[in-house]
């Protein structure tokens, strides 16, 4: 028998979240985290990962994306991403908090920004709002 959600988490079992995160355990934090939503995840290490699985999946209800990855960035794969899937919201994670980074992730297209180390109350909340 599966967990029943925390009401304030809210029940996200129709929903579909991709983790961008070159970091694995970084990913096995937010997967943690978002356990008791119930909303399917699905898990791309890189940036041609993560487009690879937006060329495929359609169902895809929001994006979380490190901005630091091997190769093309966060800024880069989401640009790509809008082009393949306009209306799905993408949310960055960065370990910066600066102006200038935050001006760089809202130019790619980015609508929202989550700053590293990842708060769950926080995480929960934003996806709140655009979920
Ligand atoms: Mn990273």
């Amino acid at each position: 028998m599966r967990n029943t959600p925390d009401k304030k988490t809210g029940d996200w079992e129709e929903k579909v979240i991709l983790i961008v995160e070159d970091n694995e355990l970084n990913y096995r934090l937010l997967e943690k985290m978002l356990e008791k939503t119930l909303a399917k995840i699905l898990y791309a290490k890189d940036g041609n990962d993560a487009i690879d699985i937006c060329r495929e999946n359609t169902g895809i209800d929001i994006i979380l994306m490190d901005i630091q990855l091997p190769g093309m960035d966060g800024c880069e794969a989401t640009r790509i991403i809008k082009t393949i899937l306009p209306g799905v919201p993408v949310i960055a994670q960065t370990a910066y908090s600066t102006g200038g980074e935050h001006i760089r992730i809202r130019e790619s297209g980015c609508d929202d920004y989550l700053t590293k180390p990842i708060n769950q109350q926080k995480l929960l909340d934003i996806l709140s709002d655009y979920l």
